[in-house]
């Protein structure tokens, strides 16, 4: 078995949308920095597995990591979008409800996304609603006029050539199968083909999406206490056959969200619907025809058009996600040296939806916390306060 010894500066494990963006942004700042992807292309999970929606923050608790983040994202995804060529759309979006429980949900809706910053809210009767979006049934609806859908692939590229301009380097087919924390940073073992070699680092971030937790736990001499348990929700897609009913996106109220009744568009304008959710232990992306029997119930509720056999598997995305079955929706954890005492290692917990919009903001919390600061502080500067 070849051996190679090596060195570099930063390596980043992951060449998903979060990994890309930290790497672009440790490339900016001068940094040498290689991305290790274990697959041969770039974002071939989550990052490719999802609604591709540009949240403007409505759901997510005030003051949480997600709601700073995602507003904060928002706001310059489009900007960065626009300047890079990346196609997206500022389609806006509906958030429906459907009888009294459904509408005190979206009252309590409307009033925690104005507490997270989201902006261009609007609150719409049924009829006002039905102006819009003809086809639709609800009595009331939240307008977030300002939601947006992007070519994350597209956005992913950009990352990569943006860095790689500034002389990052991505290794594809490059597994980290361990580290240990050394006097001057860290050893790193890895498998690329039938090989394996070691390269010594100073920053080691670990933006490992599914697997992070596991790669958190290989780090020798690291403090272990801090690393959460992770559990994985795997979201089925469904498309549809025949036309767009809606050309703004749907969110049903309520349990109806994660039972597949979000209806999203692509950037052709092709809708789908999804994700309906399941709990899983392992990383698998089959998808079972029979879940959408749900996704039918659920977007019945505001399309009752909808017609038996319209429905087509398509995909299925696993969010990593830092809270079991039945508990309240939980933080991202982004650990850095002034959380766990390791100079130089960034560890990404959690980062499910919005992680797209919100990677670029997340691009700079972990490049100031590479520098020591600790993460609520790096958070805080991405806070939007206008
Ligand atoms: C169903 C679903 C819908 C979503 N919808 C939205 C949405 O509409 N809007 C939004 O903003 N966000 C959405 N998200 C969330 C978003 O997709 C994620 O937050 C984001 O893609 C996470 O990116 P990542 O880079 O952390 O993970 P990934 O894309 O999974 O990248 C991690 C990479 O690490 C690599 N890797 C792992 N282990 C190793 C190793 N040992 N060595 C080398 N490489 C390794 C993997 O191969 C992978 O490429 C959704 C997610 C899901 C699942």
């Amino acid at each position: 078995m070849a051996e190679r010894l090596d060195q570099t500066d930063c390596v980043v494990i992951g060449g998903g949308v979060i990994g890309l963006a930290v790497a672009r942004r440790l490339a900016l700042l001068g940094r040498e920095v290689v991305v290790l992807e274990q697959e041969s292309l770039i974002g071939t999970h989550t990052s490719s597995r999802s609604n591709e929606v540009s949240h403007a923050g409505l759901y997510y608790r005030p003051d949480s990591p997600q709601a700073i983040l995602c507003v904060a994202g928002h706001r310059l995804l489009e900007p960065y979008c626009a300047k890079h060529g990346i196609p997206y759309r500022t389609v806006g979006k509906l958030v429906v409800a459907n009888g009294n429980d459904d509408l005190s949900w979206l009252e309590g809706i409307y009033e925690n996304a104005r507490n997270c910053g989201a902006r261009g809210l609007e609150w719409l009767g049924g009829n006002a609603a039905r102006d819009l979006e003809p086809e639709l049934k609800c009595d009331a609806a939240i307008h977030s006029a300002l939601t947006g859908i992007v070519d994350t692939h597209a956005l992913m590229l950009a990352y990569q050539g943006e860095a790689e301009a500034h002389c990052a380097s991505v290794a594809f087919q490059s597994r980290l199968l361990g580290a240990c924390v050394t006097d001057t940073g860290f050893d790193l073992n890895i498998e690329a083909g039938d090989d394996t070699y070691n390269l010594g680092c100073d920053v080691l971030i670990n933006a490992a999406g599914l697997w992070a937790v596991p790669i958190a736990r290989s780090i020798e001499g690291t403090m272990q206490d801090d690393i959460p348990h992770v559990y994985f929700a795997k979201g089925a897609f469904f498309s549809l056959t025949g036309k767009s009913p809606f050309q703004r996106l749907i969110v049903p109220a309520q349990q109806w969200i994660r039972m597949g009744g979000i209806y999203t568009l692509d950037m052709a304008m092709r809708a789908r619907f999804g994700p309906e959710e399941e709990w899983i232990e392992k990383v698998n992306y089959d998808i079972d025809p029979g879940r959408s029997a749900t996704i039918y119930e659920s977007v019945r509720r505001y399309w009752p058009s909808l017609e038996d056999g319209m429905l087509q598997p398509a995909y299925t995305g696993i969010r990593p996600r830092l809270n079991g079955p039945g508990e309240p929706m939980a933080d991202w954890i982004i650990h850095g040296p002034a959380e766990h005492g390791t100079p130089g290692l960034v560890n990404l917990f959690g980062i499910e939806s919005p992680g797209i919009t919100s990677s670029l903001p997340i691009s700079e919390v972990v490049a100031a916390m590479v520098d020591g600061l600790p993460f609520r502080d790096a958070l805080d500067a991405q806070r939007v306060t206008d």
